[in-house]
């Protein structure tokens, strides 16, 4: 129980939770505090405003009526007032007038009103009344010398401001609570996808279902693109897992053949009349049936072999223009069964250095595929182009094609295009190719129109000096 609830602390939601709610109430605050600066600024400024205006009146009263006049007019409108303090001091600072608020005269020591005229002439004057309020008093010279002070306390900016206070109090505690249960739902919505991605991710340990996905939102934000980008890996190892089954089930069917033949050839020896010549004879098949076997095997570990980037070439100066006829005379009769013409154009000499070997496959691979991948009757072209940089193979067919989609994918290693599948092959061909290309420091690349042909063009870097040896001839694929 402690341990799930440490868990919990620890939680990306939870984080999110309390961040939320704090920022929701720091946010609350903040308002509150700048609204209620302003309020009390406003009210300031117009206590001040009030104040002038008071000043400015008895000012003129007192040039116009002198002393006399303002004290009457003072006390008459004792009851309007009331609240204001008003001093007039004369030129030799004594006192004249003095009128001043009963709370003042509790609440205020008055010497601390009686400072000498000569400090406040004109002006404002800020005096601390108690811990809330203060005393505000504005000053001016008047015609004869005097000085004219009219003050106001700012309690009744406190009775607005007070239950104001007040109310913050009462209001942080429900924004605290809303900002929790904000947050809360905030976090629980926000954490949805990843616990989404979770709860799948787990299904697939526990079950091992590589079926199941993350619903996607179409909101396009991140977690939504964290969520297809997690369904698309799922995507591409379940693809790959079904090609490696699939491939795994061609190997073995592809094995089973050779090796039941190999059996019947040795069981028929067996059960033969004993002789050295049928013993040879069912030795040799057997060594055919067994080479055969190891090419499969060979390729399977080639690819992996390039694929973890540590083919090595035993590399010699080659003729490719006679690699390219051994090639073609190899092909010949697969491609007579078929009624494919193949024809070789501007094949002339060219001599790189290159593993001859590991060519010769690219080639018969290239080959074998274009009469595989087209239908009877058609065509297949061969031709060759330097460059100051490379030399261009190309193999041109007039077969089935490729879908646009699936020319990224024939690359890939144990893929097979949907309408392969008719034909033998392991989906290892094109992989094996590539990767013999680039560990030349080449490239391959195809160009194909579904329903009209393609064309496989290998680009192989030019190396100059090179002399020719002769290849023996060898069936790769
Ligand atoms: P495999 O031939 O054993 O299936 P490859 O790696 O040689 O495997 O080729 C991969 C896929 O590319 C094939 O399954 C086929 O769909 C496609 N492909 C290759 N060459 C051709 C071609 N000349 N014409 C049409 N499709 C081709």
């Amino acid at each position: 129980m402690f341990s799930r609830i440490l868990r919990f602390h620890r939680t990306i939601g939870f984080r999110l939770n309390l961040w939320y709610a704090l920022i929701f109430t720091a946010s609350a605050c903040l308002l509150f505090f700048i609204f209620y600066l302003l309020l009390s600024a406003g009210l300031a400024h117009k206590d001040r405003e009030i104040i002038e205006a008071r000043l400015k009146e008895y000012a003129a009263i007192y040039e116009n009526g002198g002393l006399l006049t303002l004290n009457r007019w003072v006390n008459s409108s004792q009851e309007r007032q009331k609240s204001f303090y008003v001093r007039v001091v004369n030129a030799w600072n004594i006192d004249v007038l003095l009128i001043m608020p009963e709370e003042w005269k509790i609440a205020v020591d008055p010497t601390r009103l009686r400072i000498g005229r000569y400090e406040f002439q004109t002006g404002w004057l800020q005096i601390p009344k108690d811990d809330e309020q203060d005393l505000v008093i504005a000053s001016t010279v008047l015609s004869d010398g005097s000085v004219l002070q009219v003050g106001r306390s700012t309690d009744n900016r406190e009775t607005l401001l007070e239950p104001f206070r007040h109310i913050f109090v009462g209001v942080m505690v429900p924004v605290i609570l809303l900002g929790g249960i904000g947050g809360a739902l905030f976090a629980h919505r926000a954490m949805k996808p990843v616990r989404q991605i979770v709860a799948t991710a787990r299904s697939i340990i526990d079950t091992g279902n590589l079926s199941s996905r993350v619903p996607v939102r179409s909101s396009g934000d991140e977690l939504a693109e964290l969520a297809r980008l997690f369904n698309r890996m799922l995507d591409k190892n379940q693809a790959l897992i079904d090609r490696m089954r699939e491939s795994l089930d061609n190997v073995a069917h592809d094995l089973r053949t050779p090796m039941t033949r190999m059996r019947g050839i040795a069981e028929v020896a067996l059960q033969g009349p004993p002789g050295p010549e049928s013993g040879r004879e069912a030795l040799a098949d057997c060594v055919e049936e067994s080479d055969r076997v190891l090419t499969m095997l060979n390729t399977l570990m080639d690819v992996a072999e390039a694929e973890a980037g540590v083919m090595k070439l035993y590399r010699q100066s080659v003729d490719i223009g006679s690699l390219l006829t051994d090639t073609v005379d190899l092909y010949e009769y697969i491609a007579e069964e078929k009624s494919i013409t193949i024809s070789t154009s501007d094949v002339g000499q060219c001599l790189l250095e290159v593993d001859p070997a590991r060519i010769r496959r690219v080639l018969a691979n290239l080959l074998d595929n274009a009469i595989k991948y087209t239908p009877e009757g058609g065509h297949i072209s061969i031709s060759t182009k330097r460059s100051d940089e490379n030399l261009e193979i190309r193999f041109q067919d007039t077969g089935f094609g490729i879908a646009p989609e699936e020319q990224e994918r024939i690359w890939d290693r144990l893929y097979r295009g949907d309408k392969s599948r008719s034909q033998r092959g392991l989906g290892l061909g094109l992989s094996l190719v590539r990767a013999i290309v680039q560990a030349h420091q080449g490239t391959v690349a195809v160009q194909s129109q579904p329903h009209q042909g393609s064309t496989f063009s290998v680009f192989l870097p030019v190396t100059t000096n090179a002399k020719p040896v002769a290849v023996p001839v060898e069936l790769v694929n």
